[in-house]
């Protein structure tokens, strides 16, 4: 993550603007062609693709899809594939490039029953074109259920985050994890497997959602999924607040962006940009919550998605530790959420359906070094999220968090070239994300169709060698 927070605001860079190719880092563009490519692979250097990414006029996938499964569950899920417009197999077929493979699993009841499955979805791992999707289809391993079952269920969290790790040239393997019902029956899932299969989820790899089968049975809008939609983003000024209320303003929201007075000026030219509104305030104001809501409410009478994104670092061994430094990251990165989101449920304005998704960081997962304080912060978040779910979800709402890894901004530009270079490397795309990257993690979260979506944790991070 970033190294301190305490540089003036940077330049919002517009080259981030969601829907346009961004460039790669220069090492990436170096080894992707010609001489550089030649030398990368005779020295044995890392190869980064340049990933695809979401764009709403290309195709989902690049190539067929091969969907394999036994079951009813596969063939349903393929004719979802097919209304999608998809170029479906159900058998391999010999010199056939592949977009993706869907592995539905599940109605796996033993190990022994993963064999077959997994053996043809190895026989078509070197038919996977460029930027590829190996998606999962498994159920979740309950403590009620027997333990061979449990056994086999789980053994899929094994193999998706292996085969993420053998996959190259931008490939990913994740996994959607059914809570109950039947994967083609919950638009929760599919929701979850178009998001894998999609450019969005460029930057996640060898991760999991685990989806129950409610969701919108609203014809979906996979355009513009959050028409309508009133959405805040708290430090959107600037980095990856200023990518999330783009790519919400993209998929259809309003956004009100939120940052601190000092950043007025950027604030303004993200709202004006993108036709929403901003809203300076500093969101350990005790009121903050009520500010947000009071707002919303007076322009566009109803809140429907609120994202914390706002952070900062102080980074400091704990040895060396003050009280300003451990306070201050704690207050704004988890004690105002924790209050914000206090306000938000006592208030009917945001009852019906209301969505909460919280920018965490690999760091409250795997812990680093020099981050204590940091690391408190987000992985307290990821303990308030678990404790919230419960508390939205009679009105409908969810909550979620994705915990990025190394992602390009403003912060981390500054961090030494070497610790710099060698730290965007270390996960299976060889490459730091970028702010888009996780704001269209988020973007899905706020979805309709995810509904049935909530207490998870998704890491945006590349498959960071670090925690899980
Ligand atoms: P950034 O410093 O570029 O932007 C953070 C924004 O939050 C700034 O505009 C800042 O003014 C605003 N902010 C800070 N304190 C605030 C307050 N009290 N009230 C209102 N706004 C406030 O950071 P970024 O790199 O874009 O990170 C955004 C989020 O993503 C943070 O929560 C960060 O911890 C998390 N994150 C970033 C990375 C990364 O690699 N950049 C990795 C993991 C997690």
């Amino acid at each position: 993550m970033t190294p301190n927070n305490k540089s003036p605001h940077g330049k919002t860079s517009h080259s981030t603007t969601a829907g346009a190719r961004e460039k790669a880092d220069k090492y990436t563009e170096f080894v992707s062609a010609g001489l550089g490519r030649d030398l990368a692979k005779r020295l044995g250097l890392p190869q980064p693709a340049i990933l695809r990414r979401y764009n709403p006029q290309a195709p989902l996938v690049e190539g067929p899809i091969l969907v394999l499964g036994q079951g009813s569950g596969a063939d349903a899920v393929a004719q979802v594939l097919l209304d999608w417009h998809q170029d479906v197999r159900r058998h391999a077929t010999p010199k056939t490039k592949l977009g993706a493979i869907v592995a539905v699993l599940d109605d796996v009841q033993n190990p022994g029953e993963l064999s077959e499955p997994m053996l043809a979805v190895a026989g078509s791992l070197r038919d996977l074109n460029k930027n590829a999707r190996v998606v999962s289809i498994s159920r979740l391993a309950a403590p009620d259920d027997a333990p061979e079952t449990a056994a086999a269920r789980n053994a899929v969290d094994g193999i998706v985050r292996s085969l993420a790790k053998e996959l190259r040239a931008g490939a990913t393997a994740n996994g959607v994890v059914l809570e109950n019902g039947i994967a083609a029956d919950s638009p929760s899932a599919m929701a979850a497997l178009r998001f894998f299969l999609s450019g969005r989820s460029a930057f996640v790899d060898g991760q999991f959602l685990s989806a129950a089968s409610e969701g919108s049975r609203q014809a979906p809008n996979w355009e513009k999924p959050l028409e309508g939609n009133i959405a805040v983003v708290t430090g959107a000024a600037r980095g990856i607040g200023a990518a999330i209320a783009r790519t919400l303003a993209r998929d259809g929201a309003t956004v009100v962006a939120v940052d601190i007075p000092a950043a007025g000026d950027h604030l303004a030219e993200v709202a004006n940009e993108i036709h929403g509104t901003a809203l300076q305030l500093d969101i350990t104001n005790p009121e903050a919550g009520n500010r947000i809501l009071e707002h919303a409410m007076s322009r566009y009478g109803r809140l429907d998605i609120v994202v914390h994104n706002a952070g900062i670092t102080r980074d400091k061994l704990l040895a060396n530790m003050d009280a300003a430094r451990w306070d201050s990251v704690v207050a704004v990165n988890l004690e105002a959420q924790l209050r914000m989101n206090k306000a938000l449920l006592a208030n009917t304005c945001f009852a019906d359906n209301g969505r909460i998704i919280s920018v965490s960081s690999t760091s409250g997962i795997a812990g680093n070094r020099g981050q204590s304080n940091y690391a408190a912060s987000k992985a307290g978040i990821i303990g308030m999220v678990k404790s919230t779910a419960p508390l939205l979800a009679p009105s409908g709402g969810t909550v979620n968090a994705v915990a990025p890894g190394f992602i390009e901004t403003a912060m981390t530009a500054k961090i030494p070239f070497a610790t710099r270079e060698v730290a965007r490397r270390l996960n299976s795309l060889q490459q730091g994300g970028k702010p888009r990257d996780v704001a269209e993690a988020i973007a899905f979260f706020a979805q309709p169709q995810a509904a049935g979506v909530t207490a998870n944790i998704l890491r945006v991070c590349g498959q960071n060698l670090v925690g899980q």
